[in-house]
């Protein structure tokens, strides 16, 4: 992807007695944590025209595995897809808000460069599927299929083979895929600006979009 302007979705954390805030931050693009007094986290996010969420409100979910929300059913924040967090990713959400914590407003508008950047393609797991081998294969890259370059699982899943760590072994020293147009679905459907691509680029580059890992932020809204 050519270097485009993302506008993402900045979250932040609220207490239970600020939900109208909290829904008022989700109804302008933002994403909202609510803590009650024993640390549960239930999210709140944006639901479009068509009852749907946002693409980046549902990859925020997908990167902590989550997929199901409902929708709230009174209150201010009716009508707002809701879900309550599994402990062990509570921490993950938290630290979202805590990067936020610096950025004003409900949404972020920022650049990204996948060129330049190249991140997502370091230790990733990227599974593959018969549609991505017959791919290889129609393009002339049968190799593709081998060991070499990809790990056949127990469990029957395909993944590319990585060097740990490092990056794919298909990405060119300027960070390039050498097979973009037989990249993998999973390679293809990699959003940027995502939480997962925001990840892979605090992993590989350690660039932080917000509030550095070490910064005591404390948010104002709880
Ligand atoms: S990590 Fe994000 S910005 Fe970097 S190459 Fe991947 S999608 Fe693009
Ligand atoms: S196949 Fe291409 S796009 Fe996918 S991880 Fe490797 S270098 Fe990146």
């Amino acid at each position: 992807m050519p270097a485009a302007t993302i506008i993402r979705p900045v979250w932040r954390r609220f207490r239970p007695r600020w939900l109208a805030r909290a829904a008022a931050h989700v109804r302008a693009g933002g994403c909202a944590a609510i803590v009650d007094e024993h640390d549960n986290v239930r999210v709140l996010l944006p639901v479009d025209a068509k009852g749907k969420l946002p693409e980046l409100a549902l990859w925020a979910l997908l990167a902590i595995e989550h997929r199901r929300t409902t929708r709230a059913l009174d209150g201010p924040a009716k009508g707002l897809a809701t879900t309550l967090i599994k402990p062990r990713f509570a921490g993950s959400v938290l630290d979202w808000c805590a990067r936020d914590a610096v950025h004003e407003g409900a949404t972020r508008s920022f650049e990204l460069d996948c060129i330049a950047c190249g991140a997502c393609c370091h230790d990733a797991n990227v599974i593959l599927d018969e549609v991505d081998l017959d791919r290889f294969r129609k393009g002339g890259r049968k190799d593709l299929t081998t060991s070499k370059y990809i790990v056949r699982h127990r469990d029957g899943r395909i993944s590319l083979r990585f060097a740990k760590p490092g990056p794919c072994q298909l990405q060119a020293s300027d960070n390039r895929c050498t097979i973009y147009e037989l990249r993998p679905d999973n390679c293809k459907r990699f959003v940027a600006g995502s939480e997962a691509c925001l990840a892979a680029r605090e992993d590989t580059l350690h660039l932080r979009d917000g509030a550095p890992w070490d910064d005591d932020v404390v948010p104002s809204t709880t």
